[in-house]
């Protein structure tokens, strides 16, 4: 086993913004004013008068936790309960820059090991405690808001001391990760090795390798090195009825495979302590590029004729006409003559060899469908940016105007369908000066996922506004017999809908499993289980 140190702790997020301080840049100038043109702008900061309630947990519960991991590491402090409360959805930010933290913990634990999660797991489950698992703190779903009805208290278990490379097998490829490494971090302790994970969610700067694995996440890379769920060989878990750990070799026939009923338990199942990923050298060369199609379906039509012939490059992305159009700051110079198409960012890492070889199949079969290369630029441009949205969401909520994103699955001859109905549920709630984007990133032989980005005018209410627009959404896409979430996680935001895409059945299914993990149910009680 390695031991290796952890890296520098990033900042802390702001409890109103997404991101690290130091990255954010505000609207500038000319931007407000274009911004204007389309949505009414006015100054909305956040309030600063928030008052946090105070902790339900008894001075004898703190010691008793205190006794468990350390007085250092038991925090009751209010800016930390206040960081500690909710996720980065648009509405949790809404709710914490009107000052509402009804939601927040009582107590933050902040455990060092295994052993120390199993420790606390067993105090809360006998002291009646409802547990909530945080990570990055960047759910978009609800995760990381739990009901307490019935229990004595919430304690936030923070598991950013648990960021260790514990252990690398280069002849296998895979290592051993603790799941508080922030996906940066994780990165930068295998590019040491000459080696890495590549999973790039936009949220990358801040989630964590546990939250990966307990969301299912999906990266921007993931026509090249798959989704989170796909690279991981194994994983512990530290749940109140004992432990578990499972992976024994990369692929077995031992009957259901158990990994996956972790993978994406979003903490109701029990605390992932060890995550087990397969990794890959780290690639020699990195090249992205843009492409214009006609219409998004046309440049659908390509991803699909791509993931079908196996020819997928490592970055796939396709923005409909409305994203494109907003993307670009001149839509025109992508070649359209009075439309600008749609614009596709295609990227290719690994061997200089490998990338020249799957670059000129890619480039045949997409010239081939009808596609129009643009050069580097568009691709260099989107690499550039690509972690930078969340800012600006940030910026845009300042002056008044609502931005959430949403994303869903389906099968390719279902595409349109689901589109269409999406687009015009968040549309029609939402009412006028209403905009609805939408990308395709993730690609499969047999289907894709959907990810909308709305922008409209915030009103005086944006979270009475935005409610009723997302439920809008779901019930599409439940309608349209989609995914609710092919990402983003269930939560509690999605919680309502899983039972119709999983069956009455299948939601006993996994009531069955969380009663006999977690027969008290302490963990992250009201997320994922209908
Ligand atoms: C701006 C932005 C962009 C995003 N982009 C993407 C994207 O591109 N792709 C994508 O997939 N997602 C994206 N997300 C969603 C989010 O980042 C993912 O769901 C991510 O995997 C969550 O990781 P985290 O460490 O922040 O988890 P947290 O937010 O801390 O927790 C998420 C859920 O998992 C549980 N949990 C966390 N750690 C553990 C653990 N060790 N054991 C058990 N349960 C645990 C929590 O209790 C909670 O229910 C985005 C979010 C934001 C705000």
């Amino acid at each position: 086993m390695m031991s290796e140190r952890p890296t520098a702790l990033q900042p802390e997020m702001p409890p109103t913004r997404w991101g690290d301080p130091a990255h954010a840049t505000g609207l500038p100038d000319g931007v407000r004013d274009l911004v204007g043109l389309v949505f009414p702008v006015r100054d909305t900061p956040a309030r600063a008068d928030a008052t946090i309630p105070a902790p339900r947990l008894s001075a004898e519960h703190v010691a008793g936790l205190r006794g468990v991991v350390g007085d250092d590491h038991v925090v009751t402090d209010d800016e930390l309960r206040r960081r500690r409360t909710r996720g980065k959805s648009t509405p949790d930010l809404l709710r914490q820059r009107s000052g509402d933290l009804s939601d927040a913990p009582d107590v933050v634990v902040r455990p060092g090991s295994h052993d120390e999660v199993v420790a606390v797991l067993a105090y809360a489950q006998q002291h009646r405690i409802a547990v909530v698992p945080f990570g990055g703190g960047t759910a978009v779903t609800g995760g990381l808001v739990a009901d307490p009805t019935g229990l004595d208290g919430v304690l936030s278990l923070d598991l950013g001391r648990m960021r260790r490379l514990l252990a690398l097998d280069p002849v296998s490829s895979t290592a051993v990760l603790e799941p508080g490494l922030r996906g940066p971090e994780a990165e930068a302790l295998l590019a040491e090795h000459g080696m890495m994970l590549g999973h790039f969610p936009q949220s990358f700067e801040y989630a964590s390798i546990g939250g990966f694995a307990a969301t299912r996440s999906s990266g921007q890379s993931s026509a090249g090195y798959g989704r989170f769920d796909a690279m991981v060989v194994g994983l512990r878990v530290a749940t109140p009825a004992g432990e578990i750990r499972l992976g024994s070799a990369p692929a077995n026939a031992s009957g259901p495979d158990l990994r996956e009923l972790f993978l994406g338990s979003e903490g109701a199942f029990g605390v992932i302590t060890e995550v087990t990923v397969r990794v890959r050298p780290l690639p020699e060369v990195k090249e992205y590029e843009g492409w214009r199609w006609e219409s998004f379906a046309a440049g659908a039509d390509a991803m699909r004729a791509l993931a079908q012939s196996d020819l997928l490059p490592t970055v796939i992305r396709l923005s409909d006409e409305s994203e494109t159009a907003i993307n670009l700051a001149d839509p025109e110079s992508i070649g359209g003559a009075g439309s600008a198409g749609c614009l596709m960012i295609v990227g290719y890492e690994g061997t200089p060899a490998a990338v020249a070889a799957k670059r000129a199949a890619v480039t045949a079969a997409l010239t081939e469908l009808g596609g129009v290369p643009l050069g580097p630029e568009p691709g260099l441009s989107w690499a550039r940016g690509r972690f930078a949205a969340p800012y600006l969401r940030d910026s845009l909520l300042d002056v008044g105007v609502l931005v959430e994103t949403l994303e869903t699955a389906t099968f390719w001859s279902n595409r349109d369908n689901l589109y269409t109905r999406v687009k015009a549920a968040l549309a029609e709630s939402l009412g006028e000066g209403t905009m609805v984007l939408c990308h395709i990133s993730h690609v499969y032989p047999t289907g894709c996922s959907l990810y909308f980005t709305v922008a409209a005018p915030a009103g005086d209410d944006p979270l009475a506004r935005w409610l009723p627009a997302k439920a809008a959404a779901c019930e599409a896409i439940v309608a349209a017999g989609a995914a609710i979430t092919h990402h983003h996680a269930v939560g509690t935001d999605h919680r309502p809908y899983l039972t119709a895409e999983i069956g009455e059945l299948g939601a006993e299914v996994l009531r069955a499993v969380k009663r006999t993990v977690d027969p008290a149910g302490i963990l992250n009680p009201g997320v994922l289980i209908p």
